[in-house]
């Protein structure tokens, strides 16, 4: 994925698409076009108790209780010892009431959402095509890279096969950094000279012939900030 990266990638692309969000169909190709994988699962998100057991972790498929903005939850031992007439106060200020909260199971799964290219009706994960979906509204259209790609060099090679490593195609260290991105990039970068040290010293030969992975760039794409109390 990484040499179809354009640092301009957000500015450039247009987003019409209705299948933003949706999944491919079952059976059939149902592959991302970028990475190459199927679903693309994520660790499930850790939800703590907002009452009196002192934000204790509600277990893997226990039953919990949410208001109706998933914004605050309450084990089954607090959710029992609220009263139904009191007000509850959430995070955000809001109010809520013990006969609005919303019985849950703590098994959900999440997932990468999917989005669909306007021109190759193939499937790709948003991660993978650098879709920002807050920055981008649902009414629009969706160009995958590999087709912006294709366009572009149609555009400035009087029909030759644009070329991966074409002027028109950056690659991920032209994205911008973040402080984020510089951490982990710097601790990648001493975890595996760390690494080659150890294969060195292993193998009793020098730190020059042992092969490495050069090249790695890491960049932020998206980030998100939690409240917890
Ligand atoms: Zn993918
Ligand atoms: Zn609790
Ligand atoms: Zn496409």
């Amino acid at each position: 994925m990484l040499p179809f990266i354009s640092s301009h990638f957000n500015t450039n692309f247009t987003y019409e698409g209705t299948n933003i969000g949706k999944e491919p169909p079952k059976g059939g190709k149902n592959a991302c076009a970028l990475c190459g994988n199927h679903r693309r699962l994520f660790d499930p998100p850790s939800l703590f108790c907002s009452g009196q057991c002192g934000m204790q972790k509600i277990r893997r498929n226990a039953i919990y209780y949410t208001d109706r903005f998933k914004q605050n939850h309450w084990c089954e031992k607090c959710y029992n010892r609220l009263k139904m007439e009191e007000p509850i106060q959430l995070d955000d200020g809001r109010e809520t009431k013990k006969s609005m909260l919303l019985k849950l199971t703590n098994d959900s799964v999440p997932e990468e959402s999917w989005l669909q290219c306007d021109k190759c009706q193939d499937w790709n994960h948003q991660i993978c095509a650098l879709f920002n979906r807050s920055q981008n509204s649902k009414s629009t259209c969706f160009t995958c890279p590999k087709c912006y790609i294709k366009e572009k060099g149609d555009a400035t090679s009087d029909g030759d096969t644009p070329q991966a490593g074409s002027k028109t195609v950056k690659g991920a260290d032209e994205l911008p950094h973040c402080s984020l991105s510089r951490v982990i990039e710097d601790g990648l970068e001493k975890t595996l000279s760390k690494a080659y040290e150890k294969v060195a010293a292993d193998r009793g030969c020098t730190l020059s012939q042992v092969e490495k992975a050069d090249g790695l760039s890491v960049r932020v794409v998206s980030s998100l900030e939690k409240k917890h109390r």
